[in-house]
Order: C-alpha cells, then sequence, then structure tokens
C-alpha cells in the first residue's frame, strides 16, 4: 500500500480531553477520530489494527471449541424484562421505541439474547455442551466516557457464552476458556494478568478479570508478590487475624467538644491524635433497612464486602433524616456506642475486635468520644466483626500473609461462571439421558476488543509514539521511501513491498514528497514494527537501513536490498 494512496493523518498536538497517553496517541496518530463524547470513528489504520485483534481472538475462540454467531444489536425489552434487568441495569441501558411504541435496548451485553435462543434450539443433553460468541458493537450509557476507547458508549465486545449440563462440565468450560483468554491477551503482545473478581449479583460465583497494569489503570488490584495472590479491591481480601494485645488498661470513656470537626483528618487535627486511632462510622440503607458499620480511621468502607455480608439486594448511603433517626446526629459525629435507635445492627471491621483507646463520635452533633473500648463499650455481636475495608498495601496476603501491593489494572476481559442465573428466568432446560429435565448451566466471557487495542498503546509506546507489537500493527512494515523521483530508489522500494508481501508481510510505503524528518517523525508516531529506510544515498553506500521500532534510535542495520525481506521477516518473527 502507498502512503499517498490512503488517508492517513497526524497531529502534532494532543487533543484537549486525552488525560492518558494512549488516548493522546491514539487519536494524533490517526488510529481513531473523535465523533463526540465516548464515540469513535477508526480510521483506516484503527481499523487494520482493529481487525487484527477480532482475528485474534476469532481464532482461539474457534481453536477452543466456541462456534461463532451474530445476533442483533437491537434487543427487545421483553428478554430484559424476564430476568428483571430492563429496571435493574437502570440509566446504563440506551432504551428506544420503534413506530409501534415497542420497546428495545441498544444492547449492553447479551445474557438474555442467548440464553432465549439457546433455550429454543436445544432440548438433549445430546446438543451440550456448546459455547456461542460473537464480535459485536456494544452500548453503554457510561456515567463517564473518557480515555478515548477505555471506556466508550460504543465499543466492540466479544462476548462468549456456554452452555453445560451440569456445575462440573461448567467448571471445565471456564478454565478451558480462561487459558483461550491467556493467549490471547499474549498473542496481541501484552501482559494481562488473570485477577480473581468479587461475582456481583451472583453470589460466590467465580470469576476472574483480565487486567493489563498500567498506571492509567482505573481498577485498583492487590497484587502478592509471595504467592502470586491477585485480586481487584473489590474483592481482596486481607488475613484476618487481629488479636489486638491488650497491654494496657482502658480509660474512662470521655465526650469532647468538636464543633466543626467532622471529617477524620479534621477531628485527628482538632484532637491531636493520629488517624489510626480513630473509628469511621457510616450509616447505610441496606434494602431499606439501616445498618451501621465502623472501621479504622485511616481505612475505606468496602461496599462490595459490605453488601456481600448482609446479601443485600441494594446498598446505599442512608439519607440525612433517617441517620439523625437512628443515631441521634448528622453524619461525621455518629459513632457505634449506644446510638438512639437500640434496635441499630452495628458492624465493625475485624481489625476493631477488642480494639480500645479509640475516638469515635458521639452520636451528638459537635461532639466525639475519647477512650471507647470495642469490648465494653459497643454491643456488637461477635459474627458482626468481619473484613469491610478495601485492602490497602501492606496488608497481610490472605493466602500466605505476606504483605500485598496495590496496583492499577485495565480490564480488558472477563470470565464468569453465571450458574442457572439466566436459565432460570428463561426455563432454558434440556433432557438427560433418562429423559429428566434440567436446567442448562452458565458461564460468559467477554473480551473488551476495542478497550484492548487501546491497552497495547498504553502498554507499548514511548515519547515519540506507538511501539506496535507486529500482530497488531496496522501494517507490520513501514518503508520510509526518501527519493519517491529517483527510479533506483522507487525500484528497490518496489520489489522489497512485494517481496514482503509474498511472505505474507504487510507494508506502507511512504512516498509522499516530504522531508525524510517528516516520514520518520510519522512513522515513529504511528509505531510500525519495523521501519525501512531506503533512499539514493543510502544505496549508493550498500543498502537500506532496517529497524525496529522497539529498537535505540542508535541502532542500524544497513542490508543488502536483496536480503532484506528475509532479514524483515526475521525479526518480526523474533
Ligand atoms: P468496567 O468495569 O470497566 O465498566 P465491565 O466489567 O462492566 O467493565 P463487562 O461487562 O465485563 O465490563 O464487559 C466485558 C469487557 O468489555 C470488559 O472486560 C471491558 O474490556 C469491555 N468494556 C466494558 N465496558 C466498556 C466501555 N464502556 N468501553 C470499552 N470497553 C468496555
Ligand atoms: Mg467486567
Amino acid at each position: 500500500m502507498k502512503w499517498s494512496k490512503t488517508l492517513i493523518q497526524t497531529l502534532r498536538d494532543n487533543p484537549q480531553d486525552a488525560e492518558i497517553d494512549s488516548h493522546k496517541l491514539l487519536v494524533r496518530a490517526g488510529i481513531v477520530k473523535k465523533l463526540a463524547g465516548g464515540l469513535y470513528t477508526y480510521l483506516p489504520l484503527g481499523m487494520r489494527s482493529l481487525k487484527k485483534v477480532q482475528a485474534i481472538v476469532r481464532d482461539e475462540m474457534d481453536k477452543a471449541g466456541a462456534l461463532e454467531i451474530v445476533m442483533p444489536i437491537l434487543q427487545p425489552a421483553e428478554l430484559w424484562r424476564t430476568t428483571g434487568r430492563w429496571d435493574t441495569m437502570g440509566p446504563n441501558m440506551f432504551k428506544l421505541k420503534d413506530r409501534a411504541e415497542r420497546e428495545a435496548a441498544l444492547g449492553p451485553t447479551a445474557e438474555e439474547e442467548v440464553t432465549d435462543l439457546v433455550k429454543s434450539v436445544v432440548g438433549s443433553y445430546r446438543q451440550l455442551p456448546v459455547t456461542l460468541y460473537q464480535i459485536q458493537w456494544k452500548f453503554r450509557d457510561e456515567t463517564r466516557p473518557r480515555f478515548g476507547l477505555m471506556r466508550s458508549k460504543e465499543f466492540l465486545m466479544k462476548d462468549g457464552y456456554s452452555f453445560d449440563v451440569d456445575a462440573e462440565a461448567a467448571d471445565k468450560t471456564y478454565w478451558n476458556m480462561y487459558h483461550a483468554y491467556e493467549r490471547i491477551f499474549a498473542r496481541c503482545g501484552l501482559k494481562a494478568v488473570p485477577v480473581e473478581a468479587d461475582g456481583g449479583d451472583m453470589g460466590d460465583s467465580q470469576t476472574h478479570e483480565f487486567h493489563v497494569l498500567a498506571d492509567a489503570g482505573e481498577d485498583g488490584i492487590a497484587f502478592c508478590e509471595g504467592c502470586g495472590y491477585a485480586a481487584n479491591l473489590e474483592k481482596a481480601a486481607r488475613k484476618a487475624d487481629f488479636s489486638a494485645s491488650r497491654d494496657g488498661a482502658s480509660e474512662a470513656i470521655e465526650e469532647v467538644e468538636t464543633p466543626s470537626a467532622r471529617t477524620i483528618e479534621e477531628v485527628s487535627r482538632f484532637l491531636g491524635l493520629e488517624p489510626s486511632r480513630f473509628v469511621k462510622t457510616l450509616v447505610y440503607s441496606a434494602d431499606g433497612k439501616c445498618v451501621m458499620v465502623s472501621v479504622p480511621g485511616d481505612r475505606d468502607v468496602n461496599e462490595v464486602k459490605l453488601k456481600r455480608f448482609l446479601g443485600a439486594k441494594t446498598l446505599e448511603l442512608a439519607a440525612f433524616d433517617d441517620v439523625l433517626a437512628v443515631t441521634g446526629a448528622e453524619a461525621g459525629f455518629v459513632g457505634p456506642v449506644s446510638p438512639a435507635d437500640k434496635t441499630l445492627r452495628i458492624l465493625a471491621d475485624i481489625s476493631l475486635k477488642g480494639a480500645f483507646g479509640r475516638v469515635t463520635g458521639a452520636n451528638k452533633n459537635g461532639y466525639h468520644i475519647k477512650n471507647v473500648d470495642f469490648s465494653r463499650d459497643v454491643s456488637i455481636s461477635e459474627a458482626d466483626y468481619s473484613d469491610f475495608v478495601v485492602a490497602a498495601a501492606g496488608d497481610a496476603c490472605p493466602v500466605c500473609g505476606k504483605p500485598i501491593a496495590i496496583r492499577r489494572g485495565i480490564e480488558v476481559g472477563q470470565v464468569f461462571k453465571l450458574g442457572t442465573k439466566y436459565t432460570d428466568a428463561f426455563k432454558a432446560v434440556y433432557k438427560n439421558d433418562k429423559l429428566e429435565e434440567k436446567t442448562i448451566v452458565m458461564g460468559c466471557y467477554g473480551v473488551g476488543v476495542s478497550r484492548t487495542l487501546q491497552a497495547v498503546i498504553e502498554q507499548s509506546h514511548d515519547k515519540d509514539g506507538i511501539v506496535w507489537p507486529a500482530s497488531v500493527s496496522p501494517y507490520q512494515v513501514c518503508i520510509c521511501l526518501l527519493d519517491p523521483d529517483t527510479p533506483e530508489a522507487v525500484a528497490v522500494s518496489d520489489a522489497l513491498e512485494s517481496a514482503l508481501e509474498a511472505k505474507g508481510i504487510d507494508v506502507i510505503v511512504d512516498d509522499r514528497a516530504e522531508r525524510p524528518g517528516v516520514k520518520f517523525k510519522d512513522a515513529d508516531l504511528i509505531g510500525f514494527t519495523v521501519r525501512v529506510v531506503v533512499g539514493a544515498k543510502g544505496l549508493a553506500n550498500g543498502g537500506v537501513e532496517i529497524k525496529l521500532r522497539s529498537e535505540d534510535k542508535s541502532k542500524t542495520r544497513i542490508v543488502a536490498p536483496e536480503l532484506a525481506a528475509d532479514c524483515i521477516e526475521g525479526l518480526l518473527r523474533g
């Protein structure tokens, strides 16, 4: 392909709305162009890379035995009403009506659609297991679309769904997909790590997210160097051994006036005590009923753990009036010692069991109390001490006890055991060999294809631009033809282009009437895996110059024109 025949626009300036490197580079290198917030056009270069990611995903899915289908993006509301998700998905779902007032949604995912399909096609155990997948555009009205393709309103997802006779068979399928995912991301040139995640409203269901580690990642991940434990922060546990040694007597409780100090920082400054001596107390409404939770002052409440512990369907901070009614004070002055409502259930983080000498809110506006001793002053049942905080660096690993580290990650994929949540709702059953009716057991498997494309850039770039891994580079090779008016240089370039294409290597020839500096800058910005310089001067000196984008600038490799194709092939393979 000749540069002059394609449509490439590179930009000098970073887009105004781009916060992270990969977003800046996507736009500056002419991979995508923004239409509106969260909506992007894939330009010719971007389309080539996107298709390469898709091809890798498709190949690994096919090899893993999954069958490709494609289902409508426009999904009737009835499907979503069957599981109740028409309401619970909330404003994230783009909803619309057709001319006959029939409601529908632009699919944010497709569990309902595929379960409805399988229910009507599968009837016997002989048809199972089966895994179906599609690579289809998804729509989500994200609260904050940002970071380019990372969190967009319209994005390409590979969504796969497995159907098995029982949980044991579904487990096998799950791990088969898990390993396919490892291969997909490795082939895209990505280091992606599987991390344990919370099963959401699916109870204790098993799920792993695949994360690309990057400072720009939106998710926090707890890692243990010791044993390899990895979990996202919603799920990450910590070793629950907090038998506080009581090496001093508890002093008498003391009320102190803290007029305008509400936050831990304010009160800690006011009283001149370390934040860790404070107890942070929040009141939540769980399925409409108030519950109080206390955690150490320097820690955050993990709402996912709290919700799971309570087995609640909904959990939100309690309203102002409710907090006042159950505690006697406004948020900021509430605490676990004698709240107004004596029936209020109080929970506390496990690390507070036996804790003493603590400061808590006094359940009286403008006051805190000192010297709180949890075993003496707080009425919490034994079972209501649990792990309610977000894991932090230095916490003991729940598996081996070594200190954990916190890293940032970009979720590029997820595998999930769904059990019978959807097949129960749709009554998707099969007959076993005894002709008994059984419910099909499901799993689902998503890859953010467009997000993966950007994650590659986030993980592989330098100050000059993108550094594409060969497998997903828009063109694997860019020939910078420095003298497009010199027949000898053109002949060498044309011959090399043909030789590479014959080897199945895709090439773009920069044949523009531009200065060498412009061509080198663009080649570096777009980041084609291999750059070849063909020019009259170089040819007179013995050859063409070949360089991997990932190599140091000073590294030059002068190769005779007739050996260039083999040399490039070797570099791409190596
Ligand atoms: P997130 O937590 O980042 O919102 P999710 O867990 O809701 O993502 P899934 O439902 O698991 O997303 O979707 C499968 C994959 O689709 C994700 O792993 C991610 O790679 C991708 N994805 C999800 N939402 C978006 C989005 N708004 N833009 C681009 N890719 C997305
Ligand atoms: Mg996910």
